[in-house]
């Protein structure tokens, strides 16, 4: 396999555990859930150009780590992800939560970039358990 087929598959497979995964992920998660090792320039490289091709958003967590996930309907250099986010406390997944957030109105003078916010409580499943 030459060099640059290569790369698209490792590509592929970083977007797999993307997609397959239910919940935001750090680059450690993702790391983990690779079928096979990849170092972290590598995984962090690949994770870049897919926040820059609108494929995927990031953003921190409470915990100071990026997290990742999927875009919906965004495009290249044209993110529209100003929805919140949601830590559970209990399993600590962390998910997009499909609503788009109402603009805050700003003194003169601030323009909004991104108006991502996360929310910290407990998700349905946590919240059914008990
Ligand atoms: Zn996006
Ligand atoms: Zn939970
Ligand atoms: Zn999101």
């Amino acid at each position: 396999m030459d060099k640059a087929k290569r790369h698209t598959k490792t590509k592929q497979m970083v977007m797999d555990v993307l997609d397959n995964a239910q919940s935001a992920l750090c680059q450690e998660d993702i790391g983990a859930r690779l079928a096979r090792e990849m170092d972290r320039v590598t995984l962090y490289r690949i994770l870049q150009s897919f926040c820059d091709d609108g494929k995927v958003h990031k953003f921190f967590g409470d915990n100071g780590k990026t997290y990742y996930a999927r875009c919906r309907d965004c495009s290249t250099g044209h993110h529209h992800d100003n929805h919140p986010h949601f830590r559970c406390l209990q399993c600590d997944t962390i998910t997009c939560i499909a609503r788009p957030l109402a603009a805050q109105p700003l003194p003169s003078g601030y323009r909004t970039a991104s108006a991502a916010s996360l929310i910290v409580g407990y998700c349905p499943e946590c919240e059914n358990e008990g």
